[in-house]
């Protein structure tokens, strides 16, 4: 057996001669005790702290039992009398429960209420010493914390039940509204094979009904990507930007050519995250870069990888020399159908920046935006690298 502390010694020699250390443990650590005189069970002291914390004024208690026996839970006054009878019979049996009592208030107050058995030379119980622990404040906030549980499950059964009524309202109108485009497309097709027979105006109008087929199927088909991206729980593994941004780049390559855009690309890192959508992603960040150019400027676009806080995130930023975005629309370019341009000044659907936004709150990540009017755009996009 280890040897006592001296400091144990001296403590327990201290609290047994000098009352006031008594006191100062008790109040310090307890809610209350009470001292019941088995040998003549009408007779039980409660400290004035009991009673406090139940809101009764220990002034007018007069030390029976029967006072905190009526304002206990009597289910829980059952239990508590269950192991009481248990403890007494055999020591080790602990006698140990939560308990609840009604507040002088009508509040509800839950106490640890644990005690243990004096006992005479036979062993024979004849006192019991016990101490209280208000637990109120705990209770409350577990109670609280489910209730919040239990309000955000809900929240989140509603999402997921109207991102699925929203995905299955979107893929029914992209899908019914294809067949119709493509009908008009083959009909305006059709009526130009024999251009001879229109006039100038007719060819003209006809141009502009084929533009506004092309621009609605253009809109659709980002629509519906767009609404499969969301709620869609993403499956994620080692992707390499650099090989995607090739990809894109392959992509793009008419484009690159016919505006001579020059792209400089930079330690592109390796993320974990879904191929389709970084392909996605950084299909629309390369190609607005390219479209949002100045007027006699060739694009030139740098694409550099970083990790930070770290290597906890990842990312690349995507810098142009555009005609940048103006302070005041940073977060508007994020917003579904906004755009900055007429379609005939820049054709587009508003969606691309939308679906960027979403493909990084798929993630987990994040998409920040810095430019000014007339002075190229950087776009900043970050991950949790795992
Ligand atoms: P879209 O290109 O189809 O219009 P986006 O959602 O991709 O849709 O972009 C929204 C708007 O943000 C664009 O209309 C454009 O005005 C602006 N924008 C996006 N990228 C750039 C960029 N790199 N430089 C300047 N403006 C941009």
């Amino acid at each position: 057996m280890t040897e006592k502390h001296y400091l144990e010694n001296e403590l327990e020699h201290l609290v047994s001669s000098d009352i006031s250390m008594w006191h100062f443990l008790q109040k310090g650590s307890l809610d209350g005790i009470w001292y019941w005189d088995l040998e003549n069970p009408e007779n039980e002291y409660m400290s004035p702290q009991f009673w406090e914390v139940l809101g009764h004024d220990p002034a007018t208690k007069k030390h029976d039992p029967v006072e905190w026996q009526d304002i206990i839970f009597q289910d829980d006054l059952a239990i508590a009398l269950d192991n009481f009878n248990k403890h007494c019979e055999d020591p080790t049996c602990p006698y140990d429960q939560v308990v609840r009592y009604r507040h002088k208030d009508g509040s509800t107050v839950w106490v640890r209420c644990r005690g243990i058995a004096v006992r005479d030379s036979n062993g024979k119980p004849i006192r019991m010493l016990g101490a209280h622990n208000d637990l109120t404040a705990v209770k409350e906030a577990e109670e609280a914390a489910l209730m919040r549980a239990d309000l955000l499950k809900i929240a989140y059964e509603e999402a997921n039940a109207s991102n699925e009524e929203l995905k299955a309202f979107s893929f029914g109108v992209s899908h019914d509204l294809k067949s119709p485009i493509n009908t008009i497309s083959m009909i305006l097709n059709e009526v130009l094979q024999e251009p001879d027979k229109l006039t100038d105006k007719q060819r003209m109008l006809i141009k502009s009904g084929q533009d506004t087929a092309k621009r609605m199927r253009m809109l659709v088909d980002e629509l519906s990507d767009y609404t499969h991206l969301i709620g869609q729980s993403v499956v994620k593994e080692r992707v390499d930007l650099s090989q995607i941004t090739q990809q894109v780049v392959e992509d793009l390559k008419s484009d690159i050519c016919d505006t001579n855009a020059q792209l400089h690309i930079e330690d592109m890192p390796n993320v974990h995250a879904s191929p389709v959508q970084m392909r996605i992603l950084l299909q629309n960040l390369v190609s607005n870069a390219i479209k949002y150019r100045k007027k006699d400027t060739s694009p030139v676009i740098e694409m550099k990888g970083f990790d930070n806080e770290m290597g906890k995130m990842a990312g690349f930023t995507i810098k142009d020399n555009g005609i940048g975005i103006d302070k005041s629309q940073h977060e508007t370019v994020f917003g579904l159908f906004k755009r900055l341009h007429r379609y005939d000044e820049v054709p587009g659907t508003g969606l691309g920046l939308t679906i960027c936004k979403r493909i990084l709150i798929n993630h987990g990540g994040q998409i920040e935006l810095r430019s000014a009017s007339n002075k190229g755009s950087l776009f900043t996009c970050q991950f949790p690298v795992s």
